[in-house]
């Protein structure tokens, strides 16, 4: 944005973000992973604490969506096994994982969203953090009933450009089929149809569920109850990071 654009901006809306700035200064930055079955309310938590943290927001399943919709190599390697509710390859997911990381807006913390999704990604996230003086901090596990995960998947709505959900019965927009933000449509992703729904699902179980196996015993794992309404799952959440209720 150059000073131009700057000062078309509203006073209003520079001091609200100079006030959530200057709030997160409290918080020290941390390295915070969201860990749980698609559908589970990673996203919509993660955009959450981003915002009260000032960190950014490395959802791998945006990243890679966003390689598809520029037609990249690695979009067009990701795209089918995406589509059909399979796991991208390691070594794909680690090259866009670290070029995210590496940005400046990365500097302020880190939520991970829906990786690491193998004990091998689990590895290679600490190898990439210790070169980097750092560690995680915490790791979320969301709780949840197949059933629920059905009925969420189902009702999944999202703004494509920023990955922001919503949900036809538990999230509305404000306007219908409108994203809050831009305005812009919402769509239904490919893969929350049923037939990729329990395919993500069986992989989950299969390969993602073992890597809470490797987090068990350092100290860094809470598992919630994420079956609760968005609000008292963020009240669990916050009340772990930010000692509020
Ligand atoms: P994930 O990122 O884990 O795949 P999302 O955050 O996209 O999951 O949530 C999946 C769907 O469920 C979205 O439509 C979202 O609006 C909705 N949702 C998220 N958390 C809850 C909740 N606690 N209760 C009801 N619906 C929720
Ligand atoms: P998500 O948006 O997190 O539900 O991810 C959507 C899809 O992207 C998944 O079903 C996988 O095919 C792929 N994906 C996202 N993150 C990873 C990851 N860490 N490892 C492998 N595949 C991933």
């Amino acid at each position: 944005m150059n000073s131009e654009e700057i000062k078309a901006v509203p006073d209003q809306m520079i001091f609200d973000e100079f006030f959530r700035r200057a709030k997160c200064l409290q918080y020290p930055p941390r390295k915070i992973v969201l860990f749980g079955p698609p559908g589970s309310g990673k996203g919509t938590q993660g955009s959450r604490l981003t915002n009260e943290l000032c960190s950014c927001h490395i959802s791998t399943g945006d990243l890679l969506r966003k390689e598809i919709r520029e037609g990249t190599d690695l979009g067009m390697k990701a795209k089918e096994v995406m589509n059909a509710g399979g796991l991208v390859s390691d070594d794909l997911v680690l090259q866009i994982l670290q070029r995210k990381f590496e940005t400046p807006e990365c500097k302020r913390g880190v939520v991970f969203d829906g990786f690491p999704r193998t004990v091998e990604q689990a590895k290679k996230l600490d190898e990439l953090l210790a070169n980097n003086n750092s560690k995680i901090d915490n790791v979320f596990n969301f709780h949840i009933d197949d059933e629920v995960l059905m009925d969420r998947l189902a009702g999944r709505r999202v703004h494509e450009a920023s990955g922001r959900s919503y949900h036809v019965k538990y999230n509305l927009p404000k306007v219908e089929g409108k994203d809050d933000v831009t305005g812009e449509p919402l769509i239904q992703r490919n893969d929350d149809k049923p037939e990729a729904i329990a395919n993500r699902l069986s992989t989950y179980h299969d390969k993602t569920k073992p890597v809470l196996d490797y987090y068990k015993d350092n100290g860094v794992l809470t598992t919630m109850d994420a079956n609760q309404p968005i609000q008292t799952v963020w009240s669990d959440i916050a009340s772990k990071i930010f000692n509020r209720k």
